[in-house]
C-alpha cells in the first residue's frame, strides 16, 4: 500500500511513500495528513469467511492483502496475535439495531484497536534494526492505552505529552527512569500545545531522524487503518440476519472513526451509509452535506469525547469529498444528538433492551433510532458502535438509568492518579532536553 500527502499528493505522483515510510515518518512535509493512495478491494477475501471467525483470523487474512507489500502473512499472524487479546463483540437488539461493542480492549476504549495493532505492527517493522521513538499527545485520563500498547515491546519507547492538569493510570513501574519505555512528560499548557510540540518535533527532520519518531496520534494513518477491520467483521458476523439496507451509526468527535468507515467501504463492505453521529458540537455537519466547514465553539456535553470544535482529521474528510463528493453526500448522514436526548436513549436503552450504554453510545443510539423512523428504513439495519466502556462513565449511567456499573479490576486503575517524569514549557528545546535526560 502505497500512500499520499492530503495536500499536494496525487496518486501515482512521485511524491507517494511506501507503508514504512509513512509509519515512521507520519507527518508529509508539506503539511498535510497522510492517507492511502489506493485501497485494495478485499471482497474476495472476506466474502466468503463464515461468522464462526475470530478478529484475529480475520486481521490475519486481511491485512497483508490491504498492507499489500507492507506487511507479509507471517508477520501479519504475529502482529495480530500479539496486538489481539480482545475482540469486538456484537450483540442483536431488534430486527432494526445492533451493538457492536468495541470496548473490551485493555483500556475500555475503541481506540485500544488501532493503537494495539500500531504498536504490534511498529515492533514488527523494526524488528531486526534498531529502535523508534513514539510521541503523542494525550488528555490526562488516556494514556494508559499508549502505555498498554507499547510497554515491553523491544526498540520502542513512548513519550506521551500530557497538558496541565491531573494524569491518570499510569504505572511507574513502565516508565523508562525504573527500567520501562515509557516517559510520560507534562507540558505547561493544553492538549493543542502538546499536539503542535508533537508536530514541531517531528518536523525538525535531523532531531526525528536521528530517534526515528514517530507519532501514536491519528496524525498516524496506521492508528486509523485498522479500524476498518472492525467494521468487515461486524459484516461477518451479522450478514446472515440481514433482510434490507446496512448502516453504522458512530459516535464522532475527531472523525477517525468514520474515516476508517470509508477505507472499509472502499475495501468493499457492502454498506449503504453511515451515520455521523455527533452531539451539540456539530460543526461539521454542514460540510458532510457539501457546504463549508465553519468552526464553532466547543460546547461541553455529557458525551465530552465528541466536544471537539476542529476534528484533527479534517483534511482527510476533505480529501475524501473532493475525490468522491456524491459518496460523502449519499452515504455519510451528518446528526446532532442533544444531552436530554442522550439521556434518554441511555435510559431506553436499559429499559426496552437491558443494555447500559456509555453516553458517547448513547448519542449513536438515538440518532440511529431517529434515522430509522423514515418509511424508507423500516427494514434496515443500523449498527451502532459502542465505542466507550460504561465503567469509564458509571455516574453518568447511574443517574440515567438507576444501575452501578461494575468496574472491571483493568479499569479502576484509570481513575489512579500518576506523576509524569519531567514537567516542561511548550517549547521543542525543553521536550528533547527531557528527552535526552531519559534516554
Ligand atoms: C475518541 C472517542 C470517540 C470519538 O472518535 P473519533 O474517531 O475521534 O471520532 C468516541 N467515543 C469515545 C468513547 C472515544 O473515546
Amino acid at each position: 500500500m502505497l500512500f499520499r500527502s492530503t495536500i499536494s499528493g496525487k496518486a501515482g505522483s512521485a511524491n507517494e511513500v511506501s507503508f514504512k515510510d509513512a509509519i515512521l515518518d507520519c507527518l508529509p512535509p508539506d503539511g498535510g495528513l497522510y492517507i492511502p493512495s489506493k485501497v485494495m478491494d478485499l471482497r474476495q477475501f472476506f466474502l466468503y469467511m463464515n461468522e464462526g471467525i475470530t478478529f484475529s483470523e480475520l486481521v490475519t487474512t486481511l491485512a497483508p492483502a490491504l498492507f499489500d507489500a507492507g506487511l507479509n502473512p507471517v508477520s501479519s499472524s504475529r502482529v495480530a496475535e500479539s496486538a489481539f487479546d480482545f475482540e469486538p463483540e456484537i450483540k442483536t437488539l431488534d430486527e432494526n439495531i445492533s451493538i457492536l461493542n468495541l470496548y473490551n480492549g485493555p483500556t475500555g476504549s475503541f481506540k485500544d484497536f488501532g493503537i494495539a495493532f500500531f504498536a504490534s505492527v511498529l515492533e514488527e517493522i523494526i524488528r531486526d534494526k534498531g529502535h523508534a521513538m513514539i510521541l503523542s499527545a494525550v488528555r490526562g485520563d488516556d494514556g494508559l492505552n499508549l502505555e498498554r500498547a507499547f510497554h515491553g515491546r523491544k526498540g520502542l519507547i513512548s513519550v506521551m505529552l500530557y497538558p496541565s492538569g491531573p494524569i491518570h493510570g499510569l504505572n511507574p513501574q513502565s516508565y523508562v527512569t525504573n527500567g520501562g519505555n515509557i516517559i510520560p512528560v507534562q507540558v505547561k499548557g493544553n492538549l493543542d500545545d502538546c499536539q503542535a510540540l508533537v508536530n514541531e518535533t517531528i518536523n525538525d527532520r535531523p532531531f526525528s531522524k536521528r530517534h526515528n519518531i514517530t507519532s501514536a496520534n491519528t496524525i498516524n494513518p496506521l492508528r486509523l487503518l485498522p479500524q476498518a477491520f472492525y467494521y468487515l467483521y461486524a459484516y461477518i458476523k451479522i450478514k446472515k440476519i440481514l433482510a434490507g439496507d446496512l448502516f453504522f451509526s458512530i459516535p464522532s468527535g475527531n472523525f477517525g472513526n468514520l474515516i476508517s468507515a470509508l477505507y472499509a467501504w472502499k475495501a468493499g463492505l457492502p454498506v449503504n451509509g453511515f451515520i455521523a453521529s455527533m452531539n451539540a458540537n456539530n460543526s461539521l455537519g454542514e460540510f458532510l452535506m457539501g457546504g463549508d466547514f465553519k468552526p464553532k465553539p466547543v460546547i461541553a456535553t455529557n458525551s465530552p469525547a465528541l466536544d471537539v470544535g476542529i476534528p484533527s482529521n479534517l483534511s482527510r474528510l476533505e480529501s475524501f469529498r473532493n475525490e468522491s463528493p456524491s459518496v460523502m453526500r449519499n452515504m455519510v448522514f451528518p446528526a446532532s444528538v442533544g444531552n436530554d436526548e442522550t439521556f434518554k436513549a441511555m435510559e431506553e436503552a436499559w429499559k426496552l433492551y437491558g443494555e447500559l450504554l456509555d453516553p458517547h453510545a448513547a448519542v449513536a443510539l438515538s440518532a440511529a433510532r431517529n434515522f430509522l423512523k423514515a418509511e424508507k428504513h423500516r427494514c434496515s439495519h443500523v449498527i451502532v458502535l459502542a465505542t466507550g466502556h460504561p465503567a469509564r462513565e458509571a455516574a453518568i449511567i447511574r443517574s440515567a438509568t438507576g444501575q452501578n456499573v461494575e468496574i472491571p479490576e483493568k479499569l479502576q486503575l484509570l481513575k489512579k492518579d500518576a506523576a509524569p517524569v519531567a514537567i516542561i514549557d511548550s517549547c521543542p528545546d525543553a521536550l528533547k532536553s527531557a528527552i535526552a535526560s531519559c534516554v
